[in-house]
């Protein structure tokens, strides 16, 4: 490796979305950036006018800065946009077309592929030699070398040798002159002075090409590395049509950006030890690229969410509160605004805490204390109110009436209350606890009803009552 500073580069192209590999691969660049001292481009590849838009390249940048990746750290620089050096791309072509590097060619893809005999086997070099001048509709192709091979350095996959012969000489602007992606992206890499391109596996087929016109170009090539692809539990490559891949869909359904962080990092690397739970410090320390492993990484959404009921575990009670602020609001929160009471929901929130997997999910573990009647929820009511519950309900219900309103004296009445019908207090609790919150897990027991208080309790037992009568009728 060069001793030069380490410059690497995420280089997107805006898509309308934040693919969590798009979030790894940013990661991934800046760990290395970091923990080389190095700097971290960002660059937009908006070339494709159509998909150029504003939006979404704020998308991007809101993406990275959620995932803590943005300028208030000297380590990025950018973003560059692809765009405005289209210039450079320009003239880069024809400097390899003065060179002879490159010629122009007049083939139409039905004509390459009636020589050939299939579409598959790339350019046949049928302009090789013609000399034909540049002229609007002749695309502009690479020589390539007819002898050796190139042999890429990638610092994950060891030294891939792809044989000079099996490439083809490759187009690098179109009939229109305007340049290619794969051009466009070795000028901007080698204009921002990158060092190493740490990029998905789906760019493995293009670096010998791009490699040769590094070198055609009269640059040093970068070291590569291409990160393994990430695949669903069927083991098929993650794709928007199938799987959940926008980063922004898991943090507006409740992950928690550093347990995204975390967990996208261990997508192909681990710190080695027993502990993969880290703080976010820690695993850039850690990070070579080196280690990085190049099968398949399994994109595991219930380990994610397992992370992520970890670290909603280890925020402070004030961060929990606040993280779930925004479920708690319309549109999102099924109660009525002036229902909410931010006091009576930080009584209970320790008790969420140590309980939800995600944030969304506090709702329905606090819906009871705010809803003018607990859910109904069907499958939870069929469950509880079994043989008996009708009997434990009724005398429970007579003892609450009057009751110390307090977690353990509510719990002796229904101990009580239970053993004179023969059931434990688990089984006991089931009638209960849906009566009150409308389903069978949630919140402790006794602390909810000692929130929701003794009249609304009641009221809920009675309701449920009415409800078990009407049905044995
Ligand atoms: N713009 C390309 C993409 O989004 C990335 C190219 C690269 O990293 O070299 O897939």
């Amino acid at each position: 490796m060069s001793a030069a500073p380490v410059r690497v580069r995420f280089a997107p192209s805006p898509t309308g979305m934040f693919h969590v590999g798009g979030a790894r691969t940013a990661l991934y660049n800046w760990a290395v950036a970091r923990n080389s001292g190095g700097t971290f481009v960002l660059r937009i590849e908006d070339t494709d006018a159509a998909r150029n838009k504003p939006e979404w390249i704020e998308g991007i940048v809101n993406a990275l800065a959620a995932i803590g990746i943005n300028d208030s750290d000297p380590t990025f620089e950018g973003p560059y946009f692809q765009s405005h050096n289209a210039d450079r791309h320009r003239k880069a072509a024809q400097q390899l077309y003065s060179a002879g590097r490159a010629y122009y060619c007049d083939c139409t893809r039905e004509q390459v592929k009636e020589r050939t005999g299939s579409e598959h086997l790339g350019y046949d070099g049928f302009c090789r030699d013609r000399g034909l001048a540049s002229k609007e509709g002749r695309a502009l192709r690479f020589r390539t070398p007819d002898q050796g091979e190139t042999v890429v350095v990638d610092l994950i996959r060891g030294t891939p040798a792809f044989p000079n012969d099996a490439i083809e000489d490759f187009v690098i602007a179109r009939g229109d002159g305007s340049p290619v992606f794969l051009i466009a992206n070795v000028v901007d890499d080698l204009d921002e002075g990158i060092t190493q391109v740490i990029r998905g596996e789906e760019h493995l087929s293009n670096t010998p090409k791009q490699q040769l016109l590094w070198e055609a170009l009269g640059a040093e090539p970068p070291v590569w590395a291409h990160l393994p692809v990430i695949v669903n539990d069927k083991r098929q490559k993650l794709s928007k049509r199938r799987d959940k891949v926008a980063l922004e869909d898991y943090l507006s359904e409740g992950f928690l950006p550093e347990a995204m962080v975390n967990y996208l990092m261990l997508l192909g690397w681990g710190p080695g030890g027993d502990q993969e739970i880290l703080p976010r410090a820690e695993l850039e320390r850690l990070f070579r690229i080196e280690d990085v492993n190049a099968s398949p990484a399994f994109f595991d959404v219930k380990k994610l969410t397992a992370f992520n009921g970890e670290y909603i575990r280890a925020l402070t009670p004030e961060r929990f509160i606040t993280a779930c602020a925004p479920w708690l609001t319309t549109p999102y929160a099924p109660w009525r605004p002036e229902a909410f009471n931010q006091a009576v929901f930080e009584s209970v929130a320790s008790l969420a805490q140590t309980r939800l997997a995600v944030l969304s999910e506090i709702t329905s573990y606090v819906d009871f204390l705010f809803l003018d009647e607990p859910v109904n929820d069907e499958d939870s009511w069929n469950k509880a109110m079994k043989a008996g519950a009708a009997d434990v309900l009724r005398d429970a219900r007579a003892e609450y009436a009057t009751a110390e309103w307090e977690v353990e004296n509510l719990k002796a009445v229904l101990v009580r209350a239970g053993e004179k019908h023969g059931l434990k207090l688990g089984k006991a609790q089931a009638p209960i606890r849906v009566a009150v919150t409308g389903r069978t897990v949630g919140l402790p027991l006794f602390e909810s009803m000692e929130v929701l208080g003794r009249d609304r309790v009641l009221t809920r037992l009675d309701t449920a009552l009415e409800r078990l009568i009407t049905q044995q009728r």
